[in-house]
């Protein structure tokens, strides 16, 4: 299909861009990398009357580490995650994950920021900063709010944005200590979408778990935090019985349905044994790191 009729600009400042947004509301969109949000334009489940397209605004491709933070702009692609040094070296969890995205077609465009505004619960980025504890950099023609990313991301296909707002960047934490991470996904073939995934990270402190993150995809309607299972292992020896109880806690913690993927039972089974192998592999790398 084909979508609805639409006014296309492409502003060259990020001020430009916001007093677009200011000036049409809810008529506009934000078009990134286009991966997601054309699609539901050409099925019509979308029909914007002005798409503000961000990909010539200055400053929004950067992916560094600065004053305790890794920051993804807003125009990092997947695969430019993919590709980082410092991510390679330093961010587990983001770099297990990034490969695993669909496919190079889709990582070419698809940016991370967009990944996380559109909020599928089937989208591999939302568990993965949920894990790491993220924060995203929202700005309008008001000003700019930082909001932690369980609370940006609400409800299935809805994140905290207001209309008015563009995603300048996401803000990873600067690991401390002994960091290991994970990103487990099981897909029908190679380039789908989850049919379970799960992300985790740990940080150690003298054989001890110090931090445990753990973010589920595809497994409720939004990615879901693992908050009890992480609380289990806070101060805990990285045992295989510690890990087996936050396994248990975390399937608990998923809400899947049932469908031609598999039942709700076998869902929640996978995300017991994900989070049970990605543990293991997190603290592994941990107490290898330097
Ligand atoms: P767009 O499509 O441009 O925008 C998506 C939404 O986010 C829109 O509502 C837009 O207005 C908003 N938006 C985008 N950027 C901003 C911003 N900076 N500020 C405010 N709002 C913004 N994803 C996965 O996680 N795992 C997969 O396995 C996977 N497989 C895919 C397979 C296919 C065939 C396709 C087409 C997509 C797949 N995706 C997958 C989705 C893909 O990762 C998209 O790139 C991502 O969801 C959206 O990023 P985008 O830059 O393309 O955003």
């Amino acid at each position: 299909m084909l979508p609805a009729r639409f006014d296309y600009e492409r502003p060259s400042s990020l001020a430009d861009a916001l007093s677009l947004l200011e000036q049409h509301g809810e008529d506009a969109k934000v078009l990134a990398g286009g991966m997601s949000l054309i699609p539901l334009m050409k099925l019509r489940f979308a029909a914007p009357a002005v798409l503000v397209d961000i990909n010539d605004l200055p400053d929004l491709n950067g992916i560094a580490e600065s004053d305790g933070w890794l920051r993804i702009g807003a125009l990092v692609r997947h695969h430019d995650v993919e590709q980082s040094d410092v991510v390679h070296s330093r961010y587990p969890t983001l770099a297990a994950a990034a490969p695993l995205i669909s496919d190079p077609l889709v990582r070419n465009r698809g940016t991370v920021a967009g990944s996380l505004a559109h909020a599928d619960p089937a989208g591999d980025w939302g568990a993965v900063m949920l894990s790491v504890g993220a924060q995203v950099a929202a700005q309008s023609a008001g000003g700019l709010r930082v909001i932690p990313i369980q609370d940006f991301l609400v409800d299935t296909f809805t994140s905290a944005l207001e209309p008015n707002e563009v995603v300048t960047e996401v803000r990873v934490p600067a690991p401390t200590g002994r960091n290991g991470g994970a990103y487990l996904k099981m897909e029908r073939k190679v380039g789908d979408f989850a049919t379970v995934a799960v992300a985790v990270s740990l940080a150690m402190e003298d054989g001890r778990i110090a931090r445990a993150g753990i973010g589920l995809t595809a497994v409720g309607p939004k990615n879901i935090r693992a908050a009890d299972a992480e609380a289990s292992l806070a101060g805990a020896e990285p045992t295989a019985e510690a890990f087996a109880e936050a396994g248990r806690l975390a399937a608990a913690a998923a809400d899947p349905q049932s469908d031609l993927r598999g039942s709700a039972d076998y869902k929640r089974n996978v995300v017991s044994v994900f989070v049970q192998r990605g543990l293991a592999q997190a603290a592994a790398a941990a107490a290898s790191a330097n």
